[in-house]
């Protein structure tokens, strides 16, 4: 789960990580209260999951409140990145000298914390890391030590001996802490500050915050999952709706949509569309023992889907009854009108009831999968 700038910054300061006075607002009636509170100018700042908003128009600095008011305007009818920002947040215009960088994430191949700090920020780490990484100090934290005096120690002499003067090198490591808390207490997989800027009347202050929590530990996070609820927004509407019922579905950009039970057999579906030159549209695992509703449900989304070309349902009966399954199949069909063809290949429990129920109504089913999957995919590019 990803957090808007507005929700790291209200963490941040929660944890002690010095902030921008700034002003979240809705619409443009609330500028004239924000700029109240912020100053002239101020910096206007659309809320989107985004990178780089600076760049795509995102950000603006406003010395009237006409003018914040209509940036506001300007920037929510054209959007960021094709994204229409709902919320704002209105700064203090903060007088930059310096900017840096500060983050802690995960190394997975480590099996570690990082803590990367560097002398340049503003720009996205991975840039710093490809054209300036002598700029970086790096330092990996066990897991199960912790936090330790001497990490913070090891960033502060980093800067330092990247040029960064002593008392801001002392301030920025004086954050880690700060952070390592802020990520261990929210199960975080990343903590980002970029910039952080050294502003001319000596203070460190996070111009930007990027938060990423780590959805397997959402439920421990009630109060996290509640806001999710009711903003999903790392999903596709679709992706919402397969939520609903509990689906796993990703979207991918193929044109073969694969429905399977159980996620290993949706896998290893997709590596047989891949093989027989396919492309898979999604990953649609409609999980154990389902019934014809959710088999329904499950075709309704991915037929939604326009790039779908082909359906391929494969479906290895235990628990879950194939006959059920083409029920549901069926149901689909009836309920949404779909030229698209679907390939089934099911074996097991009521295996021939199922397939009767299927050739009924004209469809192909398959036992084998290797030859459900190669149809399903000639019939995408227009052959079979
Ligand atoms: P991002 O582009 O989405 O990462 O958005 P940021 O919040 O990082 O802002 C991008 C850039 O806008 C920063 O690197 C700063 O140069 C500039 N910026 C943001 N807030 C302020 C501010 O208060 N004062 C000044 N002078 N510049 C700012
Ligand atoms: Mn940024």
């Amino acid at each position: 789960m990803k957090l808007y700038e507005y929700e790291g910054k209200d963490l941040f300061e929660k944890y002690g990580v010095p902030v921008p006075r700034r002003v979240l607002i809705e619409s443009v009636e609330d500028v004239d209260r924000a700029i109240e509170i912020v100053g002239l100018p101020a910096v206007v700042k659309a809320q989107v999951l985004v990178g780089g908003r600076g760049r795509a128009g995102g950000i603006k600095v406003a010395k009237s409140v006409d003018e914040a008011k209509h940036v506001v305007e300007e920037i929510r009818s054209r959007g960021v990145r094709g994204v229409r920002p709902r919320k704002f947040l209105l700064e203090e215009f903060v007088d930059i000298e310096r900017e840096l960088y500060l983050s802690i994430t995960v190394d997975r191949s480590a099996r570690k914390y990082i803590v990367l700090a560097s002398s340049e920020g503003g720009i996205e780490i991975e840039e710093i890391a490809r054209e300036r990484p002598e700029t970086i100090v790096k330092v990996f934290i066990d897991p199960l030590e912790g936090l330790q005096p001497h990490h913070v120690r090891y960033v502060e002499r980093g800067l330092v001996s990247r040029g960064i003067d002593g008392s801001t090198a002392r301030m920025v490591a004086e954050l880690v802490p700060k952070l390592f808390r802020l990520m261990m207490d929210l199960d975080a997989e990343l903590v980002e500050i970029n910039p952080l800027a050294k502003t001319r009347d000596g203070r460190v202050l996070a111009l930007d915050s990027k938060i990423i929590i780590d959805d397997n530990a959402l439920y421990r996070h009630p109060d996290l999952a509640k806001v999710l609820e009711e903003d999903p927004r790392d999903f596709t509407p679709l992706e919402i709706v397969a939520r609903r019922y509990g689906f796993s579905f990703v979207e991918l950009d193929g044109d073969v949509a694969v429905i399977a039970n159980g996620a290993g057999l949706t896998m290893a579906t997709m590596d047989m569309v891949a093989e027989f030159g396919g492309k898979p549209a999604c990953f649609l695992d409609i999980g154990g023992g389902a019934n014809r509703d959710r088999v329904r449900e499950a075709l309704k989304i991915v037929l939604t889907l326009p790039r779908v070309k082909t359906v391929i349902v494969n479906i290895f009966g235990g628990i879950t009854r194939c006959d059920e399954v083409a029920r549901g199949v069926v149901e689909a069909l009836q309920s949404v009108s779909s030229t698209k063809p679907i390939v089934v290949r099911m074996v097991g429990t009521n295996e021939e009831e199922g397939r009767r129920i299927l050739e009924s109504v004209g469809i192909q089913v398959f036992s084998d999968d290797l030859e459900a999957v190669k149809k399903a995919v000639e019939l995408a590019r227009g052959g079979g």
